[in-house]
């Protein structure tokens, strides 16, 4: 109903299944049925996507969004010929770009991995509300999306510190803490969405979750030494 609906994932899984082009249709700016007024959501989604399909070589012509009512045919008509048009121009995804399509698809399974992550980054500039077009392709920078991908966050809990008390796991909203009673706790890197909760939760005395920005994150702790040793008892 809305194309405030349309996640930054739908559009990079479109790619990922070889779609040479996205269009996405709003109601006018301002003209919103709801209060939250989802085209803006939508609007700065296509910006940011935009700047990523440039970040990884493709030419983000291939995705484009418009406004317009339901009484619109004519233009909607016209639109959706001239993007048809300049789909055809730009070729096959990937192969239009030059871009190994092996390569093209991990890029996008990497990105598409991290969208919760990006999501949450760039949550503030997600909601604004531009006035002026003039504005759009200054929304994003292409430093600032450079950089949101060579300074990716990773969490970690550090075996010397934890002492399974479990809080982190209870709070994490993807189950991504390999949990049990006595044990080190261990982050499933495949599963994690970044969002640092563990590193807020987790109690000051234990301090055990460490941020790690743009490195690798160390092997997890292999499963036969996760039981904690306390005062007094054998492992
Ligand atoms: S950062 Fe978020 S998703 Fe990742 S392990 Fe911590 S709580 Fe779970
Ligand atoms: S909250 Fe901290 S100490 Fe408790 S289980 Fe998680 S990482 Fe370990």
């Amino acid at each position: 109903m809305c194309s405030g609906r349309v996640d930054l994932e739908f559009v990079l899984r479109a790619f990922s299944n070889g779609t040479d082009g996205v269009f996405i249709g709003g109601c006018r700016l301002n003209e919103c049925n709801y209060i939250t007024h989802g085209n803006y959501h939508a609007l700065n989604m296509v910006l940011l996507c935009r700047k990523i399909m440039e970040h990884i070589g493709l030419n983000p012509e291939r995705l484009r969004i418009e406004f317009m009512t339901s009484g619109e045919g004519i233009l909607f008509a016209e639109v959706m010929s001239e993007f048809g048009n300049k789909v055809k121009e730009l070729g096959p995804l990937g192969k239009g770009e030059g871009i190994d399509q092996n390569e093209l698809k991990s890029k996008l399974a990497e990105i598409t991995k991290l969208v919760p992550y990006i999501k949450l980054v760039k949550n503030e500039k997600l909601a604004s509300r531009l006035v002026n077009p003039e504005e759009y392709d200054k929304l994003f920078t292409k430093d600032e999306i450079e950089k949101l991908f060579s300074e990716v966050i990773s969490y970690y809990i550090d075996p010397e510190k934890c002492q399974a008390c479990m809080i982190c796991a209870k709070r994490c909203p993807v189950e991504a803490i390999i949990s049990a009673k006595n044990q080190i706790h261990v982050i499933d890197q495949e599963k994690c969405i970044k969002c640092g909760t563990c590193f807020e939760v987790c109690p000051p005395k234990f301090c055990a979750v460490t941020k790690i920005t743009g490195a690798p994150v160390p092997p997890p702790i292999p499963e036969e030494k996760r039981t904690i040793v306390r005062k007094g008892k054998p492992r």
